[in-house]
């Protein structure tokens, strides 16, 4: 599941990690690779990443086993992550040399061997040779959106970047799934957003949205997902529901998701 949206802060890392630890908290064996030279998902997974500690530079740039950089996730079984360090931010243009620059994530991702549910790629706000490599190394997309007004804004060339490497470089990466962050119930603004993204994508939508959450942006200032932080937070269970319903639809190819059955205004 790559998570991607070139537009910054929408809640990419903030969903990734909760999602995973939904899905981890449920018995998933789930992997985070946070392809974001910020680290953000590192740190609230609450897993080291200072600049010595072997991460997913190692792998794209160096060629290292993705075995030998992912680590165990405190507090939550079943749930890893492939840490992100500064040096990442150098990969994107020391990639640009490399033979199958835009694949090596793919290939990392196929030789590791552990047995794993659900991966998530946590992707930096660009559309670059990072984000390229989730894209081929994924199947399916999951785009954050911000219920804010400019949050359509740059959502084309993000599906036109699906639709190329779609093309060119991964026949099985699609849209699977859109979901809706920092969702403020007392603004018509949120909900009108809501209401032009359901309109426009329909059942990708996931029916829950995520509430703005004083939780939810606290907790990786302890090394935490909000799903251990505070558990029975708003947050918390918006995330676990979110999951549940991913989970329950599973497994979908390209154009699967027009033939569910959707209550309330989701088409
Ligand atoms: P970047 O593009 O920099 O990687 P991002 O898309 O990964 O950003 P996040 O880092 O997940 O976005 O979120 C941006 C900020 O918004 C963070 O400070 C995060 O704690 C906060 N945030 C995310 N989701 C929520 C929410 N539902 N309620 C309140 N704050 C939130
Ligand atoms: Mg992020």
């Amino acid at each position: 599941m790559v998570v991607a949206n070139q537009k910054g802060g929408v809640g990419k890392t903030t969903t990734t990690v909760n999602l995973a630890a939904s899905l981890a908290l449920h018995g998933a064996r789930v992997l985070v690779i946070d392809l974001d030279p910020q680290g953000n998902a590192s740190t609230a997974l609450g897993v080291d990443h200072h600049a010595e500690v072997p991460s997913v530079y190692d792998v794209l740039v160096e060629a290292k086993p993705l075995a030998e950089v992912v680590q165990p996730v405190p507090d939550v079984e079943g749930l890893f992550c492939a840490p992100a360090t500064i040096d990442l931010a150098g990969a994107e243009i020391e990639l640009v040399s490399l033979v199958a620059r835009e694949s090596r994530l793919k290939r990392a991702i196929d030789s590791y061997e552990q047995p794993l549910d659900f991966i998530f790629i946590d992707c930096p706000p660009s559309l670059g040779l990072l984000t390229v490599n989730a894209m081929v190394a994924g199947n399916e997309v999951l785009i954050p959106i911000q219920c804010e007004y400019y949050a359509l804004e740059g959502l084309g060339q993000l599906l036109h970047n699906v639709d190329l490497v779609r093309g060119h470089l991964n026949p099985r990466l699609h849209v699977s799934t859109i979901l809706l962050t920092m969702y403020d119930g007392r603004t018509r603004l949120a909900s009108q957003v809501a209401d032009e993204v359901r309109g426009h994508f329909g059942a990708e939508v996931l029916r829950t949205s995520i509430p703005r959450s004083v939780r939810i942006s606290e907790a990786p200032s302890y090394g935490q997902t909000v799903l251990t932080y505070d558990p029975g937070s708003s947050g918390s269970l918006s995330y676990l529901e979110a999951a549940r319903e991913m989970a329950l639809r599973g497994v979908r190819g390209p154009g699967e998701a027009q033939h569910e059955q959707h209550d309330g205004g989701a088409q």
